[in-house]
């Protein structure tokens, strides 16, 4: 410690605002631990709000009313071409919904007596962070939670250039560009894809796994897939980018096998890398794996036994839900309380048009452990609500145990999927049987009525 350093002491010091820190921060002061969050941006909503779930969501609502619109001439009602105005779009999103979010959680901080600190922390040793801000300071704590979340992966050797860009730039709908490419077919790719594709550019995806979505079961995934064809300009499966040149007022881009194109812009969707460089983790018992990812056990404790780890820095899944959820166990387990992240169903929802949803065991992760399971699948085509909706193109789909008749999984693909899979979680966390949601009557006619008939089906 230098002398003359501002020297603050607390119960619980936690380095990041996201999520996973906000959450973990709130618990913490309602179990009477005195606690500061320290955020490189002063603010408390991590990428989740900035840059992340809420921006993107805020914009494919967008894209849910241009396809809606679109849809109702099938029933003749023309509202005619869309006319889209970046500036007050861009607006709504940054000042009508994350300010207005952001207000909310600073109000909430504030009445739970929690100070947020603006500037970069990195540990001195276990029990000391030196947080280098307008205000050099060193917070002297108990406990420390790592909540520093994550940061867009890279492509190494592609050009340094403002038409490449990672989630954060495309969010900030720089333009609508006439030619996107689009590197990488998962979450980020095909919902920030969707947005560029329904204002107006002609993008291309290109995926180097032989389908979109991998790890995520193929019958769910095809619904989307057909609708990505019909909405994108090419998908390239089983393709590597091999190079990225800026030319005169574009981008070239080499496609493996495929040959060259030119873009007006690219977004990079490869994945997410842990954001743990930097916080002089060296200096504590914490050793980051190669991707710089912190072990936890299910208490959120690392290797340091002052220092506990949250969120996307731990690792996948990297949710924003399960990243509170671990939150609130760490701030409980400091309290002394006997918690734990003992979920069994953590649900994952890509946002898309038509929504993919999941929780618990997948098929796919059944086969690959020697698993035997029984599966039902309810396809909409059957479904009278769907159908109102003029919206046949989903299924729902059962994961139980043979023997118990137990719910391990159940996934969920069409309009209202990421609403729909709550009822799965519940069921999957709860350890309900497929004839709990067989005999328990669902409102008709409703989407949710599909995991019933999913059910009904197991007992024909
Ligand atoms: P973060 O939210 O990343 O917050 C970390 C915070 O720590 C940041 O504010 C950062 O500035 C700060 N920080 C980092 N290092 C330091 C340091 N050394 N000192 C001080 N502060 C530091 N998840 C979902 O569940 N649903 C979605 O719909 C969804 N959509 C997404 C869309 C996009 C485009 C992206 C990029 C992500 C999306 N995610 C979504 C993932 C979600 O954003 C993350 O899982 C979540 O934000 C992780 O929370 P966290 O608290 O671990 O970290
Ligand atoms: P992702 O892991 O979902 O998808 C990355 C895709 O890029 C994969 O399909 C992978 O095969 C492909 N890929 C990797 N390297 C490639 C290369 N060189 N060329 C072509 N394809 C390549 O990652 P993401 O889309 O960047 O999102 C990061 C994380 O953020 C997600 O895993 C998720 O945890 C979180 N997220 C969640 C949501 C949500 O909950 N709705 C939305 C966005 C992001």
């Amino acid at each position: 410690m230098v002398m003359g350093d501002r020297v603050e002491e607390v119960d619980v010091a936690v380095i990041g605002g996201g999520p996973g820190g906000y959450a973990a921060a709130f618990r913490c002061a309602e179990l009477g631990l005195e606690t500061v969050v320290v955020d490189a941006g002063k603010r408390l909503g991590g990428a989740c709000l900035y840059e992340g779930c809420i921006p993107s969501k805020a914009l494919l609502h967008v894209v849910a009313v241009l396809h809606e619109a679109e849809r109702a001439k099938d029933f003749g009602i023309d509202f005619g071409e869309p006319r889209i105005s970046l500036d007050p779009l861009r607006k709504w999103k940054s000042e009508r919904v994350v300010g207005k979010l952001a207000r909310g959680l600073a109000g909430v901080a504030k009445a739970k007596g929690i100070q947020v600190i603006g500037g970069r922390a990195a540990f001195d040793d276990s029990h000391n962070i030196r947080v280098d801000g307008d205000e050099p300071q060193v917070v002297r704590f108990k406990h420390a939670i790592v909540a520093t979340g994550s940061a867009p992966a890279r492509l190494p050797g592609f050009p340094v250039s403002e038409r490449v860009m990672d989630s954060t730039a495309a969010l900030a709908l720089p333009e609508i560009p006439e030619r996107l490419l689009v590197i990488g077919g998962g979450y980020i790719g095909l919902e920030l894809g969707q947005v560029y594709a329904a204002l107006g550019s002609a993008v291309t995806v290109v995926e180097m796994t032989d389908g979109l979505l991998p790890g995520v079961d193929r019958d769910l995934v095809q619904p989307l897939a057909r609708r990505c064809e019909k909405l994108f300009a090419a998908i390239h499966l089983g393709t590597k980018v091999a190079a990225l040149r800026e030319t005169g007022g574009g981008i070239e881009a080499e496609l493996a096998g495929k040959g060259t194109e030119r873009f007006d812009r690219v977004l990079v969707a490869v994945g997410r890398r842990a954001a743990t460089e930097g916080l002089g983790l060296e200096h504590t018992k914490i050793r980051p794996d190669a991707r710089g990812f912190i072990a936890v056990d299910d208490r959120c404790r690392t290797a340091d036994p002052a220092i506990y780890a949250v969120g996307d820095a731990t690792g996948e899944p990297m949710l924003a839900h399960r990243a509170s959820r671990q939150g609130r166990v760490a701030a409980e387990v400091i309290a002394g309380r006997p918690s734990a992240f003992d979920s069994v169903a953590v649900p994952a929802v890509v946002f898309t048009d038509p929504e993919v949803a999941w929780c618990g065991l997948t098929e796919a992760q059944a086969a690959r452990e020697n698993r035997t399971v029984k599966v039902a699948t309810f396809q909409w085509a059957a479904s009278g609500r769907a159908t109102t909706l003029g919206r046949a193109d989903g299924l729902t789909k059962l994961i139980v145990d043979p023997d118990s008749g137990r719910l391990l999984g159940v996934g969920i693909t069409g309009p209202g999927a990421g609403e729909l899979i709550a009822e799965g979680t519940l069921a999957v966390e709860a350890a309900l049987l497929a004839e709990d949601l067989a005999l328990t009557i669902h409102a008709h006619p409703t989407l949710s009525e599909s995991l019933m008939e999913a059910a009904e089906s197991l007992f024909r």
